[in-house]
């Protein structure tokens, strides 16, 4: 199998490169060809732990141009990563001398169907604006996560991002009907399908869904939508620990069904890391419960809607019946229920603040885990027992999705040399894997976690992955050394 390591590809000398980038200006436009410091900013990760310096950035206007730089590409053999927003957390973009296929500026909504709960998109459209467009509709593109001012669809569907709704919608697989993409010698695969039946052979589109762009450059996409809820309602409870947070998601899901949208998981251990780098963000439930949950509910239906005599809404006064009677029951020791849309921010700012709290510590291991439902209570205290043993002054903190068996561990260590920073995830990983969890619940394999695809993930997986890859892009442009580790002249995985 040919593998194109990230400066193998290049043409041969300055003369080549000038002539390749001259020819992208053609496709493009001068102005949309960035290199030198004008790319630097492209080669820079949201949390900064994949540094790389591209070649050159193109952006891209019309499925066409990203075909023709394909093409170019494939015939100059030169390493093409596509990047969306920039937002991913695993090195999927790094660019180290490739070139940088942009999607920003193909950022047109190319239909919507509001009787038929659709839309049909560009790639470079960014998940929030595309909401505040759907707004108009009373519709929404049900995918709600951290980075969503930012990432872009075409981005969203390559690392098939979940977030806070999967628990009601799924992620962004089921989300997505149709897809366009380019494949590295430029053929279009139009399957702009707007259907939800479509059993028509191999779904291929789900291929380049979760790929991280090593199969072909998504420029287009048909998505499902579902109404705009008119209601919320929104609580912090407190529980004695994950096992009885998921007695509490199965009563909730009984009295509520699919309205329940968000279970989000906050242990002490999340608050510990807020209050030492953020004094002010506190649990508003009282004590220091060992977990915090946030619950939402999210109606669309006008019986939920209309206000009572009180003022408050029915979809309110039923989540505070339920939530009693679990406490009643002993379920929960503790809950707090938004009364306006600003308690209701201020209760999810607790929850994003996520990914701001390792910023001042970088850099540190972050695990995107996902274990089985029933054995996440017993799998919690796994990496803080870990870390004792092999590193007792690191820092380690949680959050996640309950209702998905999804965990963000984040440590950081004593020690910050790389080696120190594989082995804890190493550590981590393993121990997930002996849960029959996964290594990477959402975010990705990227760079991160090639050595733990080679160290866990099942061979004969691993050689169908490479046999799709072959077939899809036998010159191994792709964005080259991401998701697939490379294989040792033995046949085993570095
Ligand atoms: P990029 O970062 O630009 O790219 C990601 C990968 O997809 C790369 O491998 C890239 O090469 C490839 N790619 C991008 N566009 C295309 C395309 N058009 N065709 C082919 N390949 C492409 N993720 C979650 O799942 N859940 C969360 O809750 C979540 N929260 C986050 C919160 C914050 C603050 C941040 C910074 C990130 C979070 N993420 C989360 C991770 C990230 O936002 C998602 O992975 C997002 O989907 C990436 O979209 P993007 O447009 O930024 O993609």
């Amino acid at each position: 199998i040919h593998q194109t390591g990230p400066l193998d590809g290049q043409p041969a000398g300055k003369a080549g490169q000038g002539e390749f980038l001259a020819r992208l200006a053609e496709i493009c436009g001068p102005g949309n060809v960035l290199t030198g410091e004008d790319a630097t900013g492209y080669g820079r990760d949201w949390r900064g732990q994949y540094p790389s310096q591209p070649l050159a950035v193109v952006r891209p206007a019309s499925t066409d141009q990203v075909s023709a730089v394909l093409q170019l590409a494939s015939a100059s053999n030169i390493p093409v990563i596509p990047q969306g927003g920039n937002t991913g957390l695993v090195g999927g973009t790094q660019a180290e001398g490739g070139l940088v296929v942009s999607l920003a500026r193909m950022n047109r909504i190319r239909s919507v169907d509001a009787k038929g709960r659709s839309a049909a998109v560009d790639a470079g459209v960014i998940v929030e604006n595309l909401n505040t467009a759907l707004a108009e509709y009373e519709l929404r593109f049900p995918l709600m996560f951290g980075a969503q001012a930012s990432a872009m669809i075409g981005g969203a569907l390559s690392t098939n991002a979940g977030g806070a709704n999967v628990l009601a919608h799924g992620m962004s697989r089921a989300l997505c009907l149709g897809l366009e993409v380019v494949l590295p010698d430029g053929q279009v695969l139009d399957d702009m399908v707007d259907l939800r039946k479509n059993n028509t052979g191999f779904d291929l589109k789900q291929l380049f869904i979760g790929a991280e762009g090593t199969l072909g450059i998504i420029t287009g996409a048909v998505l499902a939508l579902t109404e705009l809820p008119a209601a919320h309602a929104v609580a912090l409870i407190a529980t004695e620990n994950f096992d009885a947070g998921l007695v509490v998601l199965n009563r909730l899901r009984r009295d509520f069904g699919n309205l329940v949208e968000a279970f989000e998981v906050m242990p002490r251990s999340y608050f510990d890391q807020m209050r030492r780098c953020d004094g002010p963000h506190a649990s508003p439930l009282s004590g220091d419960p060992e977990v915090t949950i946030l619950v939402e509910l999210a109606s669309s239906s006008p019986a939920n809607c209309s206000l009572s005599a009180d003022g408050s809404v029915p979809l309110v006064e039923r989540l505070t019946y339920t939530l009693g009677a679990c406490i009643e029951d002993g379920l929960m020791s503790d809950a707090v229920i938004a009364q306006t849309d600003q308690q209701r921010k201020d209760m999810w700012r607790l929850r994003e603040l996520a990914p701001e709290l390792s910023l001042d510590v970088r850099p540190v291991v972050a695990a995107d885990v996902s274990v089985p439902l029933n054995a996440i209570g017993a799998f919690v205290s796994s990496p803080e027992t870990i870390l004792a043993a092999f590193d007792p002054d690191a820092l380690i903190w949680m959050v996640g999705h309950l209702g998905d068996g999804n965990l963000h561990v984040v440590v950081s260590p004593s020690l910050k040399t790389a080696e120190n920073m594989a082995h804890i995830r190493a550590l981590i990983d393993a121990e997930t894997v002996r849960c029959n969890g996964s290594f990477s619940a959402e975010h990705g394999i990227g760079v991160q976690k090639l050595a733990t695809m080679a160290a866990h993930r099942n061979p004969l997986a691993l050689d169908l992955m490479r046999r799709i890859k072959q077939a899809f892009d036998p010159l191994g442009i792709m964005n080259p050394g991401k998701v697939l580790p490379a294989l040792q002249a033995d046949g085993n995985h570095a």
